[in-house]
């Protein structure tokens, strides 16, 4: 049974971390975080708050002025928080956006968990991922940490596809002060049929197939058909699980993962930059699975 921290255990000691986004309802970091901090007897809560983007450098302030520890950031303030932070990871400069805000004596420090999310999965299986090849299916948000961690593994190519040339053009230019430049390639999705037969790791970063549009998939069986046997297919999505996506890879007998790993892993990473101490990753993990089964 899930342990959700009560009214009670909110004492005068108790100390707060949070979310912020706009909106804020549909986030999971709160009940796998305060599944966490309950399993481990913390004085903390985690807390959501919808902060209206013209109200961020608000919000801060009053951050600041009541003590919060830490918050994660999601959509819209990732990219928008970072010119109003005190310091920012190298990891987080590279990819673009900060989505783990800490409080330190200097200041806010900005940091990308995402990274960490999206590898935890790959780092369990038993291959090794240098000279490997990265096809990438989708340019936002979550394509930056994606290409970042690809970098991370050593693979050999990593393929960026996407639908509107000048996004990719403007993603390509983004990365040209990192070493993963000599890495990366973008193309248009007319060339997956030349791409998909190299991958050795095909990744949805766009939001196709996730619930309400489960029906949905990036891409049709004849091209999944191209990928070759040992490809792992890597969904962002969490809900449907599995998406229509990794269901057709599984029925071609491909490894298929899923996102919520990723969201397990990145939320487990901030908790610990907060806590400065080992977290109940299963008790996080327990805490979302029962959730989204609710
Ligand atoms: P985003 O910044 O909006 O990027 C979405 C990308 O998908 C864009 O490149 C967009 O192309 C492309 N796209 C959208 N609809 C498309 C379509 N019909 N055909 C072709 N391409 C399409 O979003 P994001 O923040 O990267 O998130 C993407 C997905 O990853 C979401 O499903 C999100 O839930 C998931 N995610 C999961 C985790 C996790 O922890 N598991 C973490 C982050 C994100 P254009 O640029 O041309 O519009």
């Amino acid at each position: 049974m899930m342990t959700l921290p009560s009214h009670s255990t909110i004492t005068g000691k108790t100390k707060l971390l949070g979310v912020i986004g706009y909106p804020i309802e549909h986030s999971l970091s709160p009940v796998m975080h305060n599944a966490a901090l309950a399993a481990l007897g913390s004085s903390y809560a985690y807390l959501p708050f919808a902060i209206d983007p013209a109200d961020l450098p608000l919000a801060l302030a009053g951050f600041e002025a009541i003590g919060l520890q830490g918050f994660n950031v999601t959509i819209p303030h990732k990219q928008a928080i970072m010119p109003l932070l005190n310091d920012i990871s190298e990891i987080a400069q590279a990819i673009g956006a900060v989505n783990t805000v800490c409080r330190t004596e200097s200041g806010w420090y900005g940091t990308n968990t995402d990274l960490d999310g999206f590898l935890a999965p790959l780092k369990a299986q038993p291959q090794t991922w240098t000279e490997s090849i990265a096809v990438i299916l989708g340019n936002g948000g979550a394509a930056r940490a994606v290409v970042a961690g690809c970098h991370q593994l050593g693979c050999r190519k990593i393929a960026v596809v996407g639908r509107d040339r000048q996004k990719l053009e403007a993603f390509w230019q983004s990365w040209q002060n990192h070493p993963v430049s000599a890495q990366l390639t973008v193309s248009e999705w007319q060339n997956l049929p030349d791409l998909l037969p190299q991958a050795h790791l095909l990744v949805n970063t766009t939001p196709i197939g996730m619930a309400p549009h489960s029906e949905n998939s990036p891409i049709d069986p004849t091209l999944m058909a191209k990928l070759t046997p040992g490809t792992i297919a890597y969904d962002l999505i969490y809900t449907p699980r599995p998406t229509k996506f990794l269901q057709q890879a599984e029925n071609q007998g491909l490894k298929a993962i899923d996102g919520l790993e990723m969201l397990v892993q990145q939320g487990a990473a901030a908790l610990q930059l907060w806590l400065r101490q080992p977290v109940p990753v299963d008790v996080m993990r327990s805490a979302l699975l029962e959730f989204l089964r609710a």
